[in-house]
């Protein structure tokens, strides 16, 4: 079978079905393609999964010369270009890992109009040899990745990413396209601004992600909440594990591994080598749970990452929901999980008044962290606060996330809050002294610590007055309080203070509700997603379930021989429809979405090797079934 080359197929229709092998175009793709491809600048927000590079890599390959994609990420270029090739598609990258000759050759291709895509890091346009090579070419577009890096209101501001207001200036008749999977309205209107794509074509997309289940539990006993999460729900899936600080990435990593758990530890501390090894395993192993600091999965493109968990709590929504966004990309089944507890509320306030930066620097990031609290505890559905704080209004519960599956309840709190409350006043008022929650909840429920003894707090009016609430109750009420800022925490050691509305609260002014901690969700609860099923047609029947373990390591044993990825051969959902189907012949096979004419020639007669071996159980060690008994001895 000869293949057409990429570069001679002229309509965007023809480059989805002929080279990616998909049918038809998810919502938006086309119009924003086809916009881009007349010359157009577009401005592309959609969550991580929707499907927003053939939204460059289609226009690149549709226009003449080659599509130019800044991107922060050098530790990926390899691996997006990797895929690319496995298409058909002639990608090459120029970052600061390559050798001298390595470089030479991707500019001769990029010279000689060889080149379909070309990766930057934003750093290089700062370099003139840069600008002078790009000058020198034909150049189709320019694509710019995680636009959000330039805006200062976002959550990942990166300085290198302000030079690509200049792209306008230098090219201005190359179209632009920038892309994003989180941005609020407000940093959607930064990145317009900033980039100068006030007449470019919005696409914003739908930001759900219905295949998500979103949790978010009380942290009582971190390792062993997340043990059980992986054992029960997960096993040998792979994960992402998000931790704050990097000794506990080490710590839960070890942790891990006891446990006999395949984790991998990742975090700025680790050189260069190492990280680049642990996430190239990550990237190439099935089933591997990395345990990471946030340094960790921006352009992560795995697509069967199962959960993400977080045992810290995020600063800011916009980094929670891309974090989690790196979880099944694939559209499968999949779960975001976050504990959160007091200590994470103080640290992170702790973190912020002590954060360089002038003070409206540090108001934006105690907003962010405030609309994180209140996600966390809200008893409406997560999704539809989530996708609120997306500027999608009107959303309908969701059916898959905790609140929805286990219904919240609240409580009147007033009584505790006004004890808690007073005990913090009355030790600043009557003594001059501030502590931190555990003192203080001592003291409610009467206990005589110590440190309880040698201030004589047993005096106190409000020692033991509050034994009707656990020690773990009187925690989720401080850190409540904190959440609805009706305390407030301070100095290093995190200790507790009045905030201006706890006056109304101890004045009788004010009621305050509260979530009632919920019991953990039941197995059965987690496992019955609405939504989710439907967004995941590729729960396999029974049957068909050793066909795709067998195409599983069909295509293991190729993605070691050549040194890539698995996902890069063929996704999982692209396996679990053939293993569904169980296509006869090329032609059948072609029909399955994710099987371009690259792979098909490829691969195509190999995977119906497979499939035939399958059904003949050729390599099947199990006793003889009956049928096989008799057709062995004859009639
Ligand atoms: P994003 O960059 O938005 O996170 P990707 O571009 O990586 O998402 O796409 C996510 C997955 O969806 C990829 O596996 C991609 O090949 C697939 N995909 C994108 N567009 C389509 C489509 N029109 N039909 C089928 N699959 C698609
Ligand atoms: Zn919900």
């Amino acid at each position: 079978m000869t293949l057409p080359s990429v570069r001679i197929l002229h309509n965007a229709t023809d480059v989805l079905r002929r080279v990616f092998g998909y049918e038809s175009f998810r919502d938006g793709q086309q119009e924003i393609i086809e916009h881009v491809v007349a010359g157009g600048d577009a401005l592309v927000l959609m969550p991580t999964g929707g499907g927003k590079s053939l939204c460059y890599q289609i226009p690149a390959l549709v226009r003449p010369g080659t599509g130019v994609v800044v991107s922060p990420l050098i530790a990926l270029m390899q691996n997006q270009v990797d895929a690319l090739r496995a298409l058909g598609v002639q990608a090459g990258f120029l970052n600061s890992t390559q050798q001298a000759d390595e470089r030479r050759a991707v500019e001769a291709a990029f010279l000689a109009g060889e080149l379909d895509l070309l990766y930057l890091a934003p750093e290089r346009l700062r370099v003139r040899a840069t600008t002078e090579l790009l000058d020198q070419g034909e150049i189709a577009l320019f694509a710019i990745d995680e636009a959000h890096c330039v805006a200062q209101w976002g959550h990942d501001f990166r300085p290198d990413y302000l030079l690509l207001s200049e792209l306008r200036q230098h090219w201005p008749e190359v179209p632009r396209v920038a892309l994003t999977a989180t941005a609020t309205p407000a940093t959607h209107q930064e990145i317009m601004a900033r980039l100068g794509l006030e007449n470019a074509r919005h696409l914003v997309a739908d930001f759900d992600r219905p295949n998500i289940q979103y949790r978010i539990v009380a942290k009582n006993d971190p390792k062993a909440q997340l043990l059980e999460l992986l054992r029960t729900e997960h096993p040998g899936d792979a994960g992402i594990v998000y931790c704050l600080s990097r000794s506990s990435v080490e710590k839960i990593a070890d942790f891990l591994v006891t446990n006999g758990i395949a984790a991998l530890p990742y975090h700025a501390g680790l050189d260069a080598r190492t990280r680049a090894e642990h996430q190239a395993r990550f990237l190439r192993e099935d089933g591997l749970v990395m345990v990471a600091t946030i340094a960790f999965g921006m352009g992560i493109d795995k697509p069967d990452v199962r959960f993400v968990a977080h045992l810290d709590l995020p600063k800011s929504v916009e980094g929670y929901y891309q974090e989690t966004g790196r979880a099944g990309r694939d559209g499968l089944r999949s779960t975001a999980w976050l504990a959160y507890g007091l200590q994470d509320v103080v640290q992170l306030r702790r973190l912020i008044d002590g954060s360089e930066g002038d003070a409206a620097h540090r108001r934006r990031l105690s907003s962010h962290l405030d609309a994180m609290l209140a996600l966390c505890e809200t008893v409406e559905c997560r999704r539809v606060g989530l996708l609120a704080y997306f500027g999608q209004e009107n959303t309908a519960a969701c059916g898959n996330c905790d609140t929805c599956l286990q219904p919240q309840q609240t409580w009147d709190a007033t009584v505790p809050a006004q004890k808690l409350l007073s005990a913090v006043l009355r030790l600043q008022r009557e003594r001059r002294q501030k502590f931190g929650a555990g003192h203080i909840v001592d003291i409610l429920l009467g206990r005589r610590t110590p440190k309880v003894g040698q201030h004589g707090h047993d005096s106190l009016t409000v020692f033991g007055i509050g034994t009707e609430l656990s020690e773990a109750e009187w925690r989720g009420v401080v850190r409540q309080l904190l959440a609805q800022g009706l305390l407030a925490v301070e100095g290093e050691h995190g200790t507790l203070v009045p905030t201006d509305e706890s006056a109304e609260v101890l004045r009788k002014q004010r009621t305050v509700a509260m979530r009632r901690e919920p019991k953990r969700l039941s197995r059965s609860a987690a496992a019955a997603p609405g939504k989710a099923r439907r967004a995941a047609p590729a729960d396999l029947p029974e049957e068909a379930v050793p066909v795709f373990e067998r195409l599983r390591a069909w295509r293991g044993a190729t993605a070691k021989e050549q040194g890539v990825p698995a996902y890069v051969i063929f996704h999982d959902a692209t396996l679990r429809e053939i293993a569904a189907r169980v296509p006869s012949s090329l032609a059948a096979l072609a029909e399955v979405n994710g099987v371009g004419e690259n792979k098909l020639a490829k691969y195509g007669q190999q995977i119906l090797d497979a499939l035939a071996q399958a059904d003949s159980g050729a390599e099947t060690d199990g006793p003889p079934h009956s049928d096989c008994g008799r057709s062995v001895s004859g009639p």
